[in-house]
């Protein structure tokens, strides 16, 4: 017997699969990580193409049958065609559903990551005010906290006491004391501290200002923690 859910989610990824078939990675409100199968979606004027293409949001209506889901229909609530007309705002959109994908667990619901992440690819596709390191930094700072990684801004992350000429230690968790450093670090001064920690609290804003060498330093954070490497983040740095 089939069953149905009706879920909130994010296109975190998709792949053409079969003849026409896509093989969704959905990120739901509810569940968490869910992988859903459009039949069909590759078709010319499929119902489902809009649905099934990378960053789509909306309300997926899913049918489950022997432990596997199959999008049946969806209600789209903003499909981010912006993001395409731009290689580098694109790259970093990417790249924030890669670090989500490796974040969000299936069954697992974290919601206030799911509306970070739709607050972050709303203001990429129409902010065209701020960079789009602006917008990726917040977004980095949030998704690690919430993922547990939270950047030590408060304490040195090395001995625990107030920092000392600040420097930034991707592998220790955040910013550390100059003479806790073994190798040369990046230095952190009174104002990196201030946009730091105005991207990580209240209410998701792009920061203000040039932000590009503290968002590539809570990049080197994010592949540090979560010991791996994201290809899109990496491209889009270099564009
Ligand atoms: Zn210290």
């Amino acid at each position: 017997m089939a069953e149905k859910k009706i879920v909130n989610a994010i296109v975190l990824r998709a792949v053409n699969y079969r003849d026409f078939d896509r093989m969704l990675t959905l990120f739901t409100r509810e569940e968490g990580k869910i992988s859903a199968c459009a039949r069909g979606a590759h078709r010319a004027r499929s119902p489902l193409a809009a649905a099934s293409t990378l960053f789509c949001a909306g309300e997926y209506a899913l049918e489950e049958k022997n432990g596997k889901y199959e999008v049946k229909s969806c209600l789209l609530d903003a499909a981010f065609y912006p993001l395409r007309e731009d290689a580098r705002r694109l790259s970093y959109a990417v790249a924030l559903c890669q670090i989500t994908e490796e974040i969000v667990q299936a069954g697992e619901s974290n919601a206030p990551l799911y509306d970070t992440l739709l607050r972050a690819l709303t203001y990429l596709s129409f902010d065209e005010e701020h960079d789009a390191t602006g917008i990726a930094l917040p977004f980095l700072l949030r998704a690690m906290a919430l993922s547990g990684h939270a950047v030590m801004l408060t304490r040195c992350a090395a001995c625990g006491g107030r920092i000392q000429d600040a420097r930034f230690d991707p592998l220790s968790g955040g910013v550390v004391c100059a003479r806790h450093a073994s190798n040369p670090l990046a230095v952190i001064t009174a104002e990196d501290m201030a946009a730091l920690r105005a991207a990580s609290a209240g209410e998701f804003l792009p920061a203000e200002g040039d932000v590009k060498r503290l968002c590539r330093l809570v990049g080197e954070f994010v592949r540090a923690q979560m010991e791996r490497d994201f290809e899109a983040l990496t491209f889009a740095e270099r564009l």
